[in-house]
């Protein structure tokens, strides 16, 4: 045997340790067993694994207080990556949950569960940051980008519910305060004290005539525009930072909406942002809506028009799925229901679009000859 058979020899014993390390974690449904006492646990990312990221049960709804776990959770297991704060509080006076994820100087924000009943988007939004941060440390890609290249250029503010109140209103049973009217449970959208969120911002709010004219489980603006607390905390918020794009993520459509005739310029600049998030990620592109009932008072429509910069609705879910928000029957198959290894890439499409947008606005070199 010579030197370079001895290399070879070497070389398959590695490939074949490698193979066992796979059987084993097969065998065990992805607890990789060390040392005989020590579970270590391994999460899969665009066909990577990551030992010791964090396991999010994907077979339950998140509650307030698992949200808050979850978080801290996240931020332990990547503390150069992601940190744990809280953007205002609710009404109950439970904090609006946000991780900062990222190391770069600019930034974006990323809303989930602003009505109470889509709390899919919550999940959603928890598994994306833990998706991300181990592409950010493994390299790998998620969809067609390179996470670790965006999250250097970009700080994140995800909030995964931006709606605590409603959330534990429709999931734990809480009431709402007196005076709500409330058809079903399962419709709840509002917050504690039956404003839609969503209808309250200061975008045509006196143009919304949609009939419902007292706190609700849904479609109530208020009494004035932003009068909800958590309105209000997300205006502070988002005046308070630079935010490049926002990404306010909802149920259900498989749809993203990008604009309305009331904003035509601020909605131009959203359109192409929105075909680029459609193209990579899976989404219908919708038209520009006219029906100031479908759109004013909306978050996103309020963003583009008061910054000029993109701001969309991202609908989860196609259409045909039926929701059911008040168990755990939309969790028996979350990755089906929200179509996650398309519906993920989202945020990553976003940050890619921004930063091609901007290389294509930088001056180009032409040497003379
Ligand atoms: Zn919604």
């Amino acid at each position: 045997m010579n030197a370079s058979d001895g290399r070879l020899t070497s070389a398959k014993r590695f490939l074949i340790a490698l193979l066992v390390v796979a059987l084993v974690m097969a065998a065990t449904g992805g607890v990789l067993l060390l040392n005989g006492a020590r579970q270590v646990r391994v999460t899969i990312v665009a066909g990577l694994q990551l030992p010791g990221a964090p396991v999010i049960d994907k077979t339950v709804a998140e509650s307030y207080n698992t949200i808050v776990s979850t978080a801290n959770l996240l931020a332990e297991a990547y503390p150069d990556l992601v940190t744990v704060g809280s953007a205002g509080q609710s009404a109950a006076g439970r904090d609006l949950v946000m991780l900062k994820v990222g190391t770069g100087d600019k930034k974006a924000l990323v809303v989930g569960a602003v009505h109470a009943r889509e709390h899919l988007t919550t999940k959603f939004l928890l598994c994306l940051v833990n998706d991300y941060c181990i592409a950010y440390q493994t390299g790998a890609a998620v969809g067609t980008f390179d996470v670790k290249t965006l999250l250097e250029a970009y700080t994140l503010y995800v909030l995964p519910c931006a709606n605590p109140d409603g959330l534990e209103i429709v999931f734990s049973r809480e009431t709402p305060d007196e005076g709500v009217t409330v058809s079903a449970l399962d419709e709840y959208k509002a917050n504690k004290a039956g404003i839609d969120i969503n209808r309250n911002f200061p975008l045509n709010w006196e143009g919304l005539q949609n009939g419902v004219t007292a706190p609700a489980d849904y479609w109530y603006k208020g009494a004035a525009p932003a009068d909800a607390v958590e309105t209000q905390a997300l205006m502070d918020l988002c005046d308070a930072n630079d935010f490049a794009f926002l990404l306010s993520v909802h149920v259900k459509g498989d749809v993203i909406f990008w604009g309305n005739d009331y904003d035509p310029s601020g909605s131009a600049a959203s359109r192409d942002f929105a075909k680029a998030l459609c193209k990579s990620s899976g989404f219908a592109m919708t038209d520009p809506l006219t029906d100031p009932n479908d759109y004013a008072g909306g978050f996103e429509d309020w963003f583009r028009f008061t910054y000029g910069r993109p701001g969309v609705c991202v609908e989860l879910v196609d259409t045909g799925v039926a929701i059911q928000p008040c168990g755990n029957a939309n969790y028996a198959d979350f990755d089906g229901t929200v179509q996650y290894s398309e519906s993920y890439t989202v945020v990553a499409a976003a940050m890619n679009y921004m930063e091609s947008v901007k290389k294509a606005d930088e001056p180009t070199t032409v040497s003379r000859k």
